[in-house]
């Protein structure tokens, strides 16, 4: 039996390898479920993939231990062109491709991150996880090979904060507007969104290009990424301004018309 932290690289779930050191408790394997947007391009931006790499070499030098980064049988673009209906499961959509994850039964959850998560850790292991004294309502997620070191050694959210900022290894999500996640999630809020398109263009054209080719909307609510990119170029050319209250049908003409002239 191994002991192995799952690390996601946010601040509770660092903060345990302090309070498993503080506890005296062992700690043989170090392993991180990673996603990949294409076989080049991580699904983390730059800056959270420069934290990784760094926080990786303060965890080797100070606990002797190399991180694994797990990767699961498919990158995000292979998922979303994956034809579904190949389990033999009858769906309305088999044939079709997958296209962007929808609400409810997010594929890129059960198709990229836990076939990885599977892969880290066998059935006796006992793995740590990151989950706060004060995050009761995560509690479920513990059981007897599941145990959180910060819950035992009594650790809030803000004392993992505190503990992360004190060991240089506080990652940007908390402290700039990077995102943690998939650049190209679709969960991710409208100011995320528009920061994606102004920087990282190389990422919004791909996701216009995998928009074009996706049989499911990138939002719920029928929504595509290029309604947005529509958005946003319209609040570059000042038609429609970022602070005001938004709602589609702005995007009419005779409303654009009206503060064109
Ligand atoms: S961050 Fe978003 S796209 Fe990435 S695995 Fe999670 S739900 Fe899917």
């Amino acid at each position: 039996m191994e002991h192995i932290l799952s690390l996601s690289y946010g601040k509770d779930s660092l903060a345990c390898l302090g309070a498993i050191e503080l506890m005296g408790w062992p700690l043989d394997r170090i392993v991180h479920a990673e996603v990949w947007a294409t076989d080049t391009i991580p699904a983390d931006l730059p800056p959270m993939v420069e934290f990784k790499a760094r926080a990786d070499e303060i965890i080797k030098a100070r606990w002797g231990i190399t991180v694994e980064h797990v990767r699961g049988p498919y990158t995000f673009e292979q998922g979303f062109y994956l034809l579904r209906g190949r389990t033999g499961i009858k769906s309305k959509f088999a044939g079709r491709i997958y296209g962007w994850p929808m609400q409810r039964g997010q594929w890129c959850l059960q198709q990229l991150k836990l076939p990885a998560i599977a892969k880290c850790a066998r059935k006796n292991d006992n793995q740590y996880i990151g989950i706060a004294k004060d995050e009761p309502k995560r509690f479920k997620a513990l059981s007897e090979t599941k145990c959180s070191p910060l819950v035992e050694a009594g650790w809030t959210e803000a004392m993992c904060r505190e503990w992360c900022e004190k060991n240089d290894l506080l990652s940007p999500i908390y402290t700039t507007s990077a995102r943690g996640g998939c650049w190209f999630c679709h969960n991710q809020s409208v100011d995320q969104l528009r920061l994606l398109r102004r920087n990282y263009q190389e990422y919004w054209a791909l996701m216009l290009k995998w928009d074009k080719d996706s049989p499911v909307t990138f939002h719920p609510d029928g929504h595509t990424v290029h309604d947005f990119d529509r958005r946003f170029a319209l609040e570059d050319e000042g038609l429609i301004y970022p602070d005001e209250y938004f709602r589609w049908e702005m995007l009419e003409s005779e409303m654009l018309n009206y503060r064109l002239f």
